[in-house]
């Protein structure tokens, strides 16, 4: 269906790629395992020309890899229902966009199916997204009323930017802090940021795998009446511990969602999402990437599970994560990682009331300035033409 607009012609022409340097609104601070994230994310991004439309969009290329794609038929890129075929996973997002632009329509238009989440033909969709900057920023702090302050104020500088919904990293005393102090200040700065939120928005937190079980209870009871929407990674995910978790937290009368699966997750963490051990699946949006998501969202929908695409520190993902929500019912949230690159212009993109509107632009419906990316492409880039192309 989508692929109607293929021409056996097509031929992939040209890949360019080059990096675009960002600049987030503020440091981020460390994790529970990592130094701090800095200031200063990188779009690694990869456009593709075949005929005459291009399309652009985040990849990890290699310019060898690039040698033996390209010239590759249109044809053959593509699943019937529009997806990248696995062997041309790595130029997914721009391809995704040459089909949407070729197609003249957005990305989660190409994949909306009548009845689903969004209808085909609608205008533009609107998605829940959360703030995920608020990392350890107020390590530098050992008065703690002051670092709850700090961690308010930047809470507030989100709620600012139109944010309702919060992502806060906890596990303080997993590596950074003395184990206790951690915990404590970790249970404080989420009541900072409830009050911040207000009873409507949603809070989660993230361990990064720094908690024990019996941490994750305490600071669970700890903070009941702020009403967590989930906990991501507490610990390196273990059928055991999750069960226990849960059931612990039946007897407790307690709802808090299990997320999980970024990094280096289990092989068996889509099998407990649906006998309900986790309740919602954090796969990266890169790798395995949005063709792979569309598939496993569909699952995850048919038993009853979240969808929310780990992204962070690539800027374009942003724009491009929540387009699953037009095929993903459980699509739960975008992770919005704020950061702006010169070349990059995401501003039909609006963050309102913890909804981005999502713009019916062709494609991603994000702008790239040819000039800016094509001087860094010349700089620290690369291009491979096929034969006989100018
Ligand atoms: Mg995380």
């Amino acid at each position: 269906m989508v692929l109607t607009c293929l021409q056996a012609s097509y031929r992939l022409d040209e890949i360019e790629w080059a990096t675009l340097p960002g600049e987030r609104p503020r440091e981020a601070g460390r994790n529970a395992r990592l130094a701090a994230r800095g200031r200063s994310p990188v779009a690694r991004m990869a456009r593709v020309r075949i005929g005459e439309t291009t399309g652009f969009g985040m990849s990890r290329i290699s310019k060898e890899q690039a040698t033996m794609l390209i010239g590759a038929s249109a044809t053959d890129m593509f699943e019937e229902n529009g997806t990248v075929k696995e062997k041309f996973r790595a130029l997914e997002f721009p391809l995704l966009d040459w089909l949407g632009k070729l197609a003249g329509r957005s990305v989660y238009d190409l994949f909306a199916w009548p009845g689903g989440p969004a209808s085909r033909g609608k205008n533009e969709i609107k998605v829940p997204c959360y703030d995920t900057t608020l990392y350890f920023d107020e390590l530098h702090l050992t008065d703690d009323q002051a670092a709850i302050d700090w961690m308010k104020r930047e809470a507030q500088e989100g709620k600012d930017r139109g944010h309702r919904h919060f992502k806060i990293k906890v596990g303080r005393g997993a590596r950074w802090m003395e184990t206790r102090k951690g915990l404590q200040r970790d249970i404080a700065v989420i009541r900072a940021v409830r009050e911040v939120a207000g009873p409507e928005g949603k809070i989660m937190i993230d361990a990064n795998n720094g908690y024990t079980l019996n941490m994750t209870k305490e600071v669970l009871m700890e903070t009941k009446d702020c009403a967590l929407y989930w906990i991501e990674e507490a610990f390196h995910e273990d059928r055991v511990l999750y069960e226990d978790l849960k059931e612990w937290m039946t007897k407790h009368g307690m709802n808090v969602k299990i997320a999980d699966g970024e990094g280096q997750a289990d092989p068996q963490l889509m099998e407990w999402a649906r006998e309900k051990i986790i309740d919602v699946v954090q796969y990266d949006i890169m790798k395995p990437g949005f063709s792979e998501w569309l598939h496993l969202g569909a699952r995850l929908d048919a038993w009853g599970a979240g969808s929310a695409p780990h992204s962070y520190g690539n800027i374009i993902g942003n724009y491009a994560s929540g387009h699953l929500a037009g095929a993903v019912g459980g699509f739960e949230f975008i992770e919005w990682d704020p950061a702006d690159a010169e070349g990059i212009d995401g501003s039909s993109y609006r963050i309102e009331d913890g909804l981005v509107t999502i713009p019916d632009l062709p494609g991603f419906g994000i702008q790239l300035d040819d000039a800016v990316f094509s001087r860094s492409r010349r700089d620290s880039g690369w291009s491979v033409k096929r034969d006989g192309i100018q």
